[in-house]
């Protein structure tokens, strides 16, 4: 019998005493992941988003909340195979959020999910062309926005509008979903006040189709109000300096939009 035998009650003891540090251990391991670990996802931000060392601490402090939400009440989704990572998905949350920073704005409402392929992907063609015939063959398309539910972005072209580059897929999708926030028609967020912003983005919208070579702006701006106000959008996060010389009037109106300064 086991009580008699001494060295029996130590391996015993020994045994329990292991098993008790190990449950605790385990216990006490942290999640991993930059949505559950606020310091992780906050210094990558800083990190890749140049953009926020122009926060005051004000709009830094309601940024960081804007993003926890966002991690926390929109999907994402990995298409054609991509692994969706806690990098990937704080890095979206983090540029979108920066354009949601006045008082009061929502937090993209009608958004549900966030649609992320390992590249440029395909989509069937539903608008007529200048003949009014729409074609059989797919196009191939960086981001997409579907009026309320979704966004959708080439990973490799976010990362691109990480590293500097003139394209940032992830404002002009972002920006058509204010878009279609405002009831002031194309091109126009919701706004207490259009009456200036009309008379800018009017000029400047005829400006941009008379342009042959425009210097800041893509000229696929000129496709349409909505368009143009994608294309401004990111020539207001990635160019500031530029805007705020070639369009000041422009560059005004979107830093008194989106609440911070690029130039
Ligand atoms: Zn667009």
């Amino acid at each position: 019998m086991l009580g008699f035998v001494p060295e029996a009650w130590v391996a015993l003891g020994v045994a329990l005493f292991l098993i008790w540090r190990w449950s605790r251990r385990r216990r006490s391991t942290p999640d991993q992941g930059p949505e559950r670990s606020p310091l992780v996802w906050k210094d990558l931000l800083d990190d890749r988003i140049e953009l926020i060392a122009r926060l005051t601490p004000e709009q830094r402090e309601r940024f960081h909340a804007r993003v926890e939400r966002f991690l926390r009440e929109k999907r994402f989704v990995g298409c054609a195979g991509l692994e969706v990572t806690d990098e990937m998905r704080a890095l979206v949350a983090g540029m979108a959020c920066l354009m949601i920073l006045r008082p009061g704005a929502t937090l993209f409402p009608e958004l549900r999910q966030v649609l992320i392929y390992p590249g440029p992907f395909l989509v069937p063609v539903t608008e007529p062309d200048e003949f009014g015939l729409v074609s059989d063959e797919p196009e191939e398309r960086v981001g997409e926005s579907w009026q309320g539910d979704r966004v959708i972005l080439s990973w490799p072209d976010v990362e691109s509008a990480l590293d500097g580059d003139e394209v940032n897929v992830v404002v002009h999708e972002f920006a058509h979903q204010l878009d279609d926030e405002g009831d002031a028609g194309e091109g126009a967020p919701l706004l207490a006040d259009y009456s200036h912003w009309s008379q800018v983005m009017k000029t400047e919208f005829e400006r941009l189709r008379r342009h042959r070579r425009p210097p800041v702006l893509d000229p696929y701006g000129a496709e349409s109000p909505a368009e143009f106000f994608g294309v401004v959008t990111e020539a207001f996060f990635q160019r500031g300096p530029e805007l705020a010389h070639h369009h000041p009037a422009l560059y005004a109106v979107l830093r008194d939009y989106y609440g911070f300064e690029t130039a």
